[in-house]
């Protein structure tokens, strides 16, 4: 195999746009064996021939990059092909006015055909005046491979600069400093994705504490947030430098949560983050680089919020009388699904009120879980706030409830998006906790207060509070909402935003939602809360994963002062 192993996994060219108007007949990579100069050459294989079946790599000289019209322009470029070769390359210049369509003219159109020897085709043009875009496409028509290499177009005089993005069809340097280097590690570092929530692709050992890898294996389902969680072992009194390439992701397309990237850990609960990072000049390698003082510790893209960090939790707790846990059912692959009950067993449960937190029905919006973490640690403290209410409330809190999705890797609802799904019985994980809140009611309980926390990262601070507007629950309730969002709000640093539903069906992220397939709307409606939010716990780039227990602390004070347990 020659440059065809390597399609796919070595990015198209920068700079060069792709163009497959008629799809899959054509593929188009660098290929790093055959090329005239440099380390690649961009390559074209046609698979078909017909019905014009082609594909071409182009470029534009338009608004910033427009020519100078009424000037003379010299172009070239070389290339060979494959033998046999059926089809025919072609290299085309083209300029359209301000018209478009209507003002397009073509200055060059030349056929290349078969040539087994790199040669060189080249020209002048000349820019018409009043043309507002000019294109360079070099194309493969039909069966066969071209290459293309040395592209040029550029003033016609001595000396004068290529216009043309990487005319060369170099690949990044990243690409060759780290991916193509050869393995020089001793395998010192042993690095393995093979735990619950793990995940990360192929990895390169280039260098002893040196490695590279993609943030997890391209065929494997993959969420649109970015994540990778690895675990290593045999890094103690290393610094470790790590080359992660987010392909699909990048520096300015993370799906949130990329401004904390990375975070690590020596124990899977205590979270750090790694601030000797840096992300490369195309934005899709994250570089970052740590001094590790155990023999083993786990790297994540984000705090990760796993089933056996809520196992250590309830072991940490077990002693204390006023924290029970209980299984509330299965999620759709068989694991538990988890619920803490907090309440002082010393006063009889009739009279006390109930109040229900949920948190990671989305798999990577772990601030919300952090939050509700920072509750409940509240909850269980001497604080004498925290006394009063647990004699007068039972707490009902489930900590996670995509738990299939988080042990397979953060692959963001295998059932489908939760927070559509309540009371239509669709997923096992929403009807469980459904019947919580129905078993509440049944007892004789009132479910008083509902908070379900979402959230990520940001670039500035900011909590979201989504509840329903008088027009849905009258009056009364609206400005105890209100009530309870200044008693939080006032505890809160950053921005907060409060959204209230007017209408049954409302623009919901996506499109149109009936407010009841949410988990307020459906508390609210079917569970028979009295008050039901959804929170966004919207962390700022530098938060740590003691600012989102801060974070829970502040909404704990608010509750607690809300149902009169002093400020
Ligand atoms: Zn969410």
């Amino acid at each position: 195999m020659s440059a065809a192993l390597f399609a796919g996994e070595i990015p198209l060219p920068v700079g060069w746009q792709v163009s497959q108007p008629t799809g899959p007949t054509h593929t188009l990579s660098m290929d790093t064996v055959n090329q005239r100069n440099g380390k690649a050459c961009g390559r074209i294989d046609g698979h078909a021939s017909e019905n014009r079946a082609r594909a071409c790599f182009t470029q534009e000289f338009v608004k910033d990059s427009a020519l100078k019209t009424g000037i003379n322009y010299r172009y070239s470029v070389s290339y060979r092909t494959d033998m046999p070769f059926e089809g025919s390359g072609s290299i085309l210049i083209d300029t359209y006015t301000a018209e478009g369509e209507k003002g397009r003219r073509q200055l060059v159109s030349e056929k290349l055909g078969a040539s087994m020897e790199w040669k060189t085709l080249s020209g002048e043009v000349t820019v018409p005046g009043n043309v507002v875009r000019t294109r360079m496409l070099l194309y493969l028509n039909g069966r066969g491979t071209v290459r293309y290499d040395d592209a040029f177009f550029g003033e016609a005089k001595e000396g004068a600069p290529n216009l043309l993005k990487n005319g060369g069809f170099e690949p990044t340097d990243t690409f060759f400093r780290y991916d193509m280097a050869p393995e020089k590690g001793a395998g010192a570092i042993k690095i393995s994705a093979d735990f619950e929530n793990g995940t990360v692709g192929k990895v390169k050992e280039i260098d002893d504490n040196e490695f590279y890898m993609y943030a997890r294996d391209r065929d494997k389902h993959r969420s649109s947030f970015m994540w990778f969680h690895f675990m290593l072992t045999g890094c103690k009194d290393r610094e470790t430098v790590f080359h992660v390439n987010a392909t699909p992701f990048s520096a300015l397309k993370t799906g949130g949560n990329g401004l904390r990237s990375p975070v690590a850990s020596y124990d899977g609960d205590t979270w750090f983050g790694i601030d000797d990072k840096s992300w490369n000049a195309d934005g899709d390698v994250l570089r970052f680089k740590h001094f590790f003082t155990n023999n083993s510790a786990f790297v994540a893209s984000f705090f990760p919020f796993t089933a056996s960090h809520i196992t250590r939790f309830i072991e940490h707790h077990r002693a204390n009388p006023c924290f029970k846990t209980t299984v509330i059912g299965k999620t759709q692959q068989g694991r538990d699904i988890r619920m803490y009950v907090i309440t002082n067993p010393a006063v009889p449960e009739a009279g006390k009120r109930a109040i229900m937190f949920t948190a990671l029905q989305h798999d990577l919006e772990t601030t919300g879980a952090m939050t509700v973490e920072g509750i409940v640690k509240f909850l269980l403290s001497k604080e004498p706030q925290a006394q009063k209410l647990l004699k007068e409330s039972v707490f009902y809190v489930i900590p996670m409830m995509s738990v299939d999705g988080i042990a397979q890797g953060n692959t963001y609802c295998p059932v489908g998006n939760m927070n559509r799904q309540w009371g239509i019985n669709t997923t096992h994980e929403n009807t469980a906790v459904e019947k919580v809140a129905l078993d509440i009611a049944k007892r004789g309980q009132k479910l008083d207060l509902f908070l379900d926390f979402h959230g990520w990262c940001v670039k500035e601070r900011e909590t979201q509070f989504h509840t329903l507007g008088r027009e849905l629950v009258g009056e009364a309730d609206e400005k105890e909402e209100m009530r309870f969002i200044d008693l939080v709000k006032s505890r809160l640093t950053g921005k907060t935003h409060v959204r209230l539903f007017r209408k049954m069906t409302e623009h919901v992220t996506m499109g149109p939602t009936d407010i009841r397939r949410l988990s307020e709307g459906w508390m609210k409606f079917e569970g028979k809360a009295r008050l039901a939010f959804c929170i966004e716990i919207f962390g700022e780039g530098t938060a740590l994963q003691e600012d989102y227990f801060s974070w829970g602390r502040a909404f704990a004070g608010g509750i607690a002062e809300f149902y009169g347990a002093g400020k």
